[in-house]
């Protein structure tokens, strides 16, 4: 196959990021599949992303996360020079077949803004499309730019004139699907997880509730805000409650935080993080948001991890209630399907992942929407010649 994309992961992170990342993540796991494929991959990044690709393309040496945490005033610029860059290097060269753009609002709106002529787009919405309304319920790309989503419950929340761009949705992956139906069950601890940023949306607060009330050991894995560990957070003191999601920690999860019943051990990343899931009786998410994608679901499964979850979002369409996880819309439930999750095979949970969430999968999905994106493209640009 002879097809040339730009993925524009953007000026915030490293690929593979550093620690936590979500899109920077999906970027990293997708790009190698594709080029086994043989799609030639310009990677539009920081200068110090290290994943192996085609060529590089950055206007920033290294991610620029950390100033996330200024005013706005301070911040705007810095996805626009990234988008500048991409827009620069666009107009320089004639091979790029397609963008597939990552980067909230600013790459749709730029790449929209661009032209007739300019490459086919489709950028991936990763986020909750309930935000930027007036970007979205006005978005004009034409037959050259289409979005995609990361579950088809996401989508259906949209305003219609991006539902109008839409070519359907791809589910997120990850490499701990592949060859998960080959792995041993391992061996379960008594404890059940909630791993993800501490968030009201992720309802963490419900969880460690329940925990007491229901009488089962909780884990909360993730970072509170900027804070990564237990032990920053307490040094921060004050300033932390300058953070809405450190607020939020401290006055609805901390209060049942007693290091027995309720643990918090801030960001857990690699074999850590595997192993407390993988030995996880349950993972928990207590949702308190419409979820659209769902990594640590579908990671979770892929470890043999049966999912106990509100039934919101994107959660019906990744775990089938009953034989993958159990699924209630009843928060208050929630404890007494945590007692029952040892009723769902975890070999059942792994045989999914490794059918439905592998790094392959998602690449040939994406594949297939890049020709159709550019077949529909090229028929416009004919049509209006
Ligand atoms: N994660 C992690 N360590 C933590 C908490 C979360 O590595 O302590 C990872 C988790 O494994 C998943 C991602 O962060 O890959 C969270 O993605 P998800 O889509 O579940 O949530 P998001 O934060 O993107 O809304």
């Amino acid at each position: 196959m002879s097809l040339t994309v730009l993925m524009n992961a953007g000026p915030w992170l490293s690929v593979p990021p550093p620690g936590y990342g979500g899109i920077e993540n999906v970027v990293a796991t997708l790009v190698p599949e594709l080029r086994r494929l043989g799609v030639r991959v310009v990677l539009a990044s920081v200068g110090s992303s290290t994943l192996p690709v085609d060529e590089r393309v950055s206007v920033f040496p290294d991610g620029q996360f950390a100033a996330l945490q200024r005013p706005y005033n301070q911040v705007c610029g810095i996805s626009q020079a990234h988008l500048s860059g991409v827009v620069r290097e666009l107009h320089a060269r004639d091979d790029i077949d397609l963008v597939h753009d990552h980067v909230e609002a600013v790459g749709l709106a730029t790449l929209a803004a661009m032209g007739p002529d300019a490459p086919a787009v489709l950028h991936t919405l990763h986020w909750d499309l309930a935000k930027h309304p007036a970007l979205y319920g006005n978005l004009d790309g034409g037959d050259r730019v289409r979005v995609n989503g990361v579950s088809a419950s996401q989508l259906a929340r949209a305003p219609q004139a991006l539902r109008d761009h839409s070519v359907g949705h791809v589910h997120l992956s990850t490499p701990l699907a592949v060859g998960a139906d080959r792995r041993p069950t391992p061996v379960k601890g008594d404890h059940v997880v909630i791993l993800g940023r501490i968030n009201p949306g992720k309802g963490q607060d419900v969880g460690a509730r329940l925990a007491h009330r229901a009488g089962f050991r909780l884990v909360l894995a993730g970072p509170v805000g900027p804070y990564h560990r237990p032990e920053d957070l307490t040094a921060a003191g004050d300033e932390a409650r300058q953070n809405p999601d450190a607020r939020f920690f401290l006055d609805e999860v901390a209060p049942y935080v007693d290091g027995d019943r309720v643990r918090w051990l801030g960001t857990v990343a690699g074999q850590e993080r595997d192993d407390l899931l993988a030995g996880a009786r349950a993972s928990l998410f207590p949702l308190r948001w419409e979820e659209p994608g769902g990594t640590a679901v579908v990671e979770s499964l892929a470890l043999g991890t049966p999912v106990v979850a509100t039934a919101r979002g994107c959660l019906p369409e990744l775990v089938e209630h009953g034989r993958t996880g159990l699924l209630t819309a009843d928060e208050e439930e929630l404890g007494d399907l945590v007692r029952e999750a040892s009723l769902v095979d975890p070999a059942e949970c792994r045989r999914e992942a490794a059918l439905r969430f592998t790094p392959e999968v998602m690449a040939q999905r994406y594949v297939a929407l890049y020709e159709h994106v550019r077949r529909t493209a090229a028929a416009r640009r004919l049509q209006a010649a």
